[in-house]
C-alpha cells in the first residue's frame, strides 16, 4: 500500500479533539465520578506527609502489605508498600514476570508550595502574636495574604512521641491569617513591580491576640499562644523548632462554572497525578512489576532522604531483588525499565496570552499532556523522551482511546521548568513526562478539568497494562 494521503489529510496532522466532543457519553459519566473521588482524596492530603498517609490506607484496603526494609518479605505477597520517613512511598506490584524482565514506573510528587515555620517563629508584635513562616517552593507572594490558612503537621514530643496537628480544616475550627494592607494606604507599593511589592518578611501569621492576665509578663499575647499550645498539645519553643508544621489554603476542593467542568482546589501540583497514577496503578491488570514512586521535595530541588534524588529507590530494588532471590543486577532492572514522570504543566490561559506559544501549549479539556521534553531556555536541564519510547506510548494511546495532547510549558524565553523524570532518565531508564494541565499552577487555588483527570488515570493504567 503507497501512502496515498493528501498533504492536511487526516492521519498527517496532529490534531487533539476535546474530550466532551471525542469521548463517549460512559466515559464522560465516569470522568464525574472520578472528580468526586478525587476531590475527596484531596480534601485528606493536604500535605506531603497526608498525602503518604492517604496512599498508605488506600493501598491497604486493596491489600498491599506495608514492608519493613529491616525484615524478611512476608511470603506469597504480590502487593508491597514500603514507605519511607512517612514522606515519600514506593507501591510495587510485582506482576508475573518478574524483575528480570524490567519493570513499568510511574512517578509523582507529593509536596505542594505552603508556608513552613522558621525555626524560632513565634512573636508578638502590636499585641499581635504571630508565626514567622519561610515559604516552600515556587509561590507568588501576593497569593497569601487574606488567604484563609489551616495549621497541619506533625509534633515530636520530648518523650519520641509524635503527635499531629490538624486546625482550621472544620466549619467550627479556628483559621489563620496573613494581613494584607488596606488599598487607601498602598499607595506606594502599587507603583512597585508584582514580584517585590510584597517581602517574603511581610508574610505573617496571625496566631492570636488575647493576652495572659498577669501584666507583669513580657509578650503577654504570645505568652498566651505558648499557653494555649502547651495545654493542648503539650508543645513549648523547642518542639516548634523540630516539628513539621505547614500552613496550607484552608478551603475544601469545589467544582468550578455552572457545567462543574473543572475542580478547583489547593495542591493540584502534583497531587493530581498522585491521585490518578494512584488509581491506575490500583486498577492495571499489570504482567511486568509495576512501580509508583512518590517523592517528597520536588518543588524544593528533589534534595534530601525523601526527595527523587534519594537513594530510597535502590534501598527498595535492592531488597526485593535479594529477597526475591532474582538473578538481574539493578543496574539492569533500570535498564530494562521504563517509566513516565506524572507531573502537572501549564493550560493555555486567554487572560496571559503574552506568556504562552498558543500553537505548543497544552489545552483545558484535550486530555492527558505528553511532554516530550522540559526544561530552561535553550533546553537547559532538558530531559527529552526518544523517539521510539513516545511512538510506543502515542500507539497505545491510540488503540485505547486514551484523549491526549501535546504540551510545552510556555515561550522559550519567558522562564521554564522541571520535573523529576531526569532523576529516572540519569538510571538509564526510558522516561517520557506525562500529566494534566493545570490553570493558576502553584497558586493557593489550582484549576484542572475533569475531563484531563480521567484522562492522565486512564493514561498511566494503559500504560502500566503493557
Ligand atoms: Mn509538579
Ligand atoms: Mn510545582
Amino acid at each position: 500500500m503507497g501512502n496515498k494521503k493528501k498533504i492536511g489529510g487526516k492521519g498527517l496532522l496532529l490534531e487533539s479533539g476535546l474530550f466532551w466532543d471525542v469521548a463517549s457519553k460512559d466515559e464522560q459519566g465516569q470522568a464525574e465520578k472520578t472528580a468526586e473521588e478525587y476531590k475527596k482524596f484531596l480534601d485528606k492530603a493536604r500535605t506531603e506527609k497526608q498525602t503518604i498517609q492517604r496512599v498508605k490506607e488506600l493501598a491497604e484496603k486493596e491489600s498491599f502489605v506495608v514492608v519493613d526494609l529491616d525484615k524478611k518479605l512476608p511470603k506469597d505477597k504480590n502487593k508491597l508498600i514500603f514507605v519511607n520517613r512517612g514522606k515519600s512511598a514506593i507501591l510495587v506490584d510485582l506482576g508475573k514476570e518478574g524483575l528480570g524482565a524490567g519493570g513499568n514506573f510511574l512517578i509523582a510528587h507529593v509536596d505542594s508550595p505552603r508556608m513552613d515555620l522558621k525555626v524560632r517563629p513565634l512573636y508578638e508584635d502590636g499585641e499581635i502574636a504571630y508565626f514567622k513562616p519561610n515559604y516552600y517552593g515556587g509561590i507568588k507572594k501576593y497569593h497569601w495574604p487574606v488567604t484563609p490558612l489551616a495549621m497541619q503537621g506533625t509534633v515530636v514530643l520530648k518523650d519520641g512521641q509524635e503527635i499531629e496537628i490538624d486546625i482550621g480544616l472544620k466549619d467550627d475550627e479556628p483559621i489563620f491569617l496573613i494581613s494584607d494592607l488596606l488599598p487607601h494606604l498602598d499607595s506606594e507599593r502599587n507603583d512597585k513591580p508584582l514580584g517585590k511589592a510584597i517581602d517574603a518578611e511581610e508574610l505573617n501569621i496571625i496566631v492570636g491576640t488575647k493576652p495572659v492576665a498577669d501584666k507583669k509578663v513580657k509578650d503577654r499575647v504570645k505568652s498566651a499562644v505558648l499557653e494555649w499550645l502547651n495545654k493542648n498539645y503539650k508543645i513549648g519553643e523547642e518542639e516548634l523548632f523540630t516539628a513539621d508544621i505547614r500552613f496550607v489554603p484552608a478551603q475544601k476542593p469545589r467544582d468550578v462554572g455552572f457545567d462543574r467542568g473543572l475542580v478547583a482546589s489547593y495542591g493540584q501540583d502534583d497531587r493530581v497525578c498522585v491521585f490518578t497514577a494512584l488509581k491506575g496503578f490500583f486498577e492495571a491488570r499489570n504482567s511486568r512489576a509495576s512501580i509508583l514512586y512518590l517523592v517528597d521535595k520536588e518543588e524544593t530541588g528533589s534534595v534530601g532522604a525523601t526527595g527523587a534524588e534519594s537513594m530510597f529507590l535502590e534501598n527498595v530494588i535492592d531488597y526485593l531483588i535479594k529477597e526475591l532471590g532474582e538473578m538481574i543486577s539493578i543496574y539492569n532492572f533500570y535498564r530494562k525499565s521504563k517509566a513516565v514522570s506524572a507531573d502537572v504543566t501549564g493550560a493555555y490561559d486567554p487572560d496571559y496570552k503574552q506568556a504562552y506559544d498558543p500553537n505548543n501549549v497544552a489545552r483545558l479539556g484535550h486530555g492527558v499532556v505528553i511532554e516530550k521534553y522540559l526544561g530552561y531556555r535553550g533546553k537547559s536541564y532538558t530531559m527529552e523522551a526518544e523517539p521510539f519510547f513516545i511512538r510506543e506510548i502515542i500507539n497505545l494511546f491510540h488503540k485505547n482511546k486514551v484523549v491526549w495532547q501535546t504540551g510545552h510549558l510556555g515561550k522559550a524565553d519567558a522562564g521554564g521548568g522541571g520535573t523529576i523524570a531526569g532523576y529516572l532518565s540519569n538510571r538509564n531508564m526510558e522516561v517520557v513526562d506525562m500529566g494534566v494541565a493545570l490553570l493558576n499552577m502553584h497558586a493557593p487555588c489550582e484549576l484542572a478539568s475533569k475531563a484531563d483527570i480521567y484522562s492522565a488515570y486512564k493514561g498511566y493504567k494503559v500504560f502500566l497494562e503493557n
